[in-house]
């Protein structure tokens, strides 16, 4: 199944997204900051989607997004903002960084998993 990066400081919401994602047949990889998700996103190119947190020791999310989309591979990589951070501040630094999707902790199972299969499906009919 498809494969999805979470990155969150806190194993306590990387654990609590595996629950929700794995039971869906979704294969998981964590990353605990910025630079793991980048150095998780060479070694995993079957990377499909990633949901990253914003505020992170060493590359927070923003960083990590802008970094992301600069690289043409992962022009089209579906990425999720999940974070605790409600203003319409960061939520604007989140999409011009290049974010698909922001969403507010905590958002309830059900919610991540349609938002999830939504945006793998429209990366799907891109091509
Ligand atoms: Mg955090």
């Amino acid at each position: 199944m498809e494969k999805i990066l979470i990155v969150d400081d806190s194993v306590t919401v990387r654990k609590l997204l595996i629950h929700t994602l794995k039971p869906r047949n979704y294969t998981c990889v964590e990353a605990c900051d910025g630079f793991d998700a980048l150095e998780k996103l060479a070694f995993n190119p079957d990377i499909r989607l990633v949901i990253s947190d914003l505020n992170m020791p060493n590359m927070d999310g923003i960083e990590l997004i802008g970094t992301i989309r600069k690289n043409p591979q992962y022009r089209d990589l579906p990425i999720i903002m999940l974070t605790t951070e409600s203003s319409p501040e960061n939520r604007k630094l989140a999409f011009d960084a290049g974010a698909n999707l922001y969403l507010v902790k905590p958002s309830p199972a059900h919610i991540i998993l349609f938002k999830v299969e939504s945006l793998l499906k429209a990366d799907d009919t891109s091509g």
